[in-house]
């Protein structure tokens, strides 16, 4: 096994993984670490939990060392790109944990907030800039930050972005950035889209793929409940209820019935509270301080806004509507049964849903087994359908993802195809750079 020792990382790099009490590197660290202390760029297939974060910062700050420059005025020399706010917020939390040995600043700017105080902000520049796409450009647009110094562009979760509608204002941010750089792309999923982007913005990239969360779903135990949509509430009161849960996290597909579903819950006496892409950020920060600390046992998200959150200790995730994407229904259920732990995932599976059930089942190859109905509620509960049935798929929006549609008045402009990389670098970048150094110590 590979310890961090014998990756090769610099002291303060290690001293600062020490100090986090991580003693071997998890497998996407100890595959894509040494390829990236080298440059090579990453397609990286990993879902969070799997410590992808640091398996991307660790090199990113290693190569800062090897090359240590003061930050320039509205500019970054390491650019991460994240779908949400929350996402942005935990890696820059985890650069700033793995950089408190050296010197680097690590910024974070997304939408939500007022552009002031993060134009401000990046006024003096940064080594590490985090950021969701859309402020991004927001900010490029109104000249408050450059991006002809990037050196190292990590896109994080890349199929969010995507299904966010972030497409557009990811190719206007790839066409500020300079083609000599060292890039990274992680992804969850492998859509034929992510696999275009790849061909598109990767020079010959180092494939890292780390098995979904196999292990994680064998740990959790889980159970279907079928219902009618109209008896769902009630169900989930009585679920809410049970002694065992410490801590759930409930899903909606959309914002609209997460809201509702708090609303409902707060009626019956039971503190919930919601994150989604409505939430402004204060509000967001909020509600998750509240879930963490212990204060609020019930979280209610969107599949978009709970992507990415690093919570321990939830005991119940609770597929309140199912996803419609069955890869969803893995992210989802992955938020418990972390570290080691066991957790219980329950869907409750209306008519409508029972295809995507069948779906999830068929990507997990698990036959999820009925559960018995909680005390009083029996009869709410309806029998189990027979497998040998066919179900069809409901007709309607083939995804409902939490409203995620394409961000209102970004347009459709640009046109096809985006910038293509080609080798036509302005200066030495990074890989050439690391080139000549080996040359020059050869
Ligand atoms: P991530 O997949 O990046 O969200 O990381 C998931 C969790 O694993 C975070 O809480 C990290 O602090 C933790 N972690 C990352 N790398 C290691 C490691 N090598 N050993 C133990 N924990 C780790």
């Amino acid at each position: 096994m590979t310890t961090f020792t014998e990756l090769g990382l610099h002291k303060q790099v290690l001293k600062a993984v020490t100090a986090e009490g991580y003693d071997t590197p998890t497998p996407i660290q100890a595959q894509a670490i040494p390829h990236l202390l080298e440059g090579r760029d990453l397609l990286g297939i990993a879902q969070t939990g799997t410590g992808k974060t640091a398996a991307f910062a660790l090199p990113t700050l290693d190569y800062l060392l090897d090359d240590a420059q003061p930050r320039k005025g509205k500019s970054t020399r390491v650019l991460v790109l994240a779908p949400t706010r929350e996402l942005a917020g935990q890696i820059a939390e985890s650069f700033r944990t793995y950089s408190k040995y050296m010197d680097c600043v690590t910024q974070t700017v997304f939408g939500g907030v007022k552009i002031g105080r993060q134009i401000r902000s990046l006024e003096k520049g940064a080594h590490v800039l985090v950021a969701t796409p859309g402020r991004l450009l927001d900010l490029m647009n109104q000249g408050a930050v450059r991006l002809d110094d990037v050196e190292v562009l990590i896109l994080d979760e890349a199929d969010q972005m995507l299904d966010m509608g972030f497409i557009h204002d990811l190719k206007k941010i790839m066409a500020k950035v300079p083609d000599e750089r060292q890039t990274l792309l992680f992804s969850a999923t492998m859509p034929k889209q992510i696999s275009d982007l790849a061909q598109q913005y990767l020079d010959d990239p180092v494939r890292v793929s780390v098995a979904p969360e196999s292990t994680t779903a064998e740990r959790v135990n889980q159970g279907v409940v079928h219902v009618a949509n109209g008896d769902k509430l009630q169900l989930l009161e009585a679920v809410l209820r049970d002694p065992d849960l410490e801590r759930a996290l409930v899903f909606t597909r959309t914002k609209h019935g997460a809201d509702k579903v708090v609303r409902k819950m707060m009626a019956k006496g039971i503190a919930a509270q919601a994150i989604h892409g409505n939430k402004s950020q204060p509000q967001r920060m909020k509600a998750l301080e509240a879930f963490r600390d212990g204060r609020c046992k019930v979280l209610i998200a969107t599949d978009i806004a709970a992507r990415g959150i690093d919570i321990d200790g939830i005991s119940h995730v609770i597929n309140f509507e199912m996803p419609n994407v069955a890869e969803q229904y893995v992210h989802r259920i992955g938020r418990t049964a972390r570290a080691g732990r066991e957790g219980v995932a329950v869907s409750f599976v209306a008519e409508d849903e029972l295809y995507y059930l069948r779906e999830v089942e068929k990507i997990t190859r698990i036959e999820v087994d009925t559960l018995p109905a909680p005390e009083g509620c029996e009869h709410l509960v309806l029998p189990t359908p027979s497998r040998d049935v066919r179900v069809r798929k409901p007709k309607g929006p083939s995804r409902g993802g939490g409203g995620g549609r394409s961000r209102g008045g970004q347009g459709h402009g640009g046109g096809k195809g985006g910038q293509k990389r080609g080798r036509s670098a302005k200066r030495p970048g990074k890989n050439q750079r690391r080139r000549d150094r080996e040359k020059a110590s050869a």
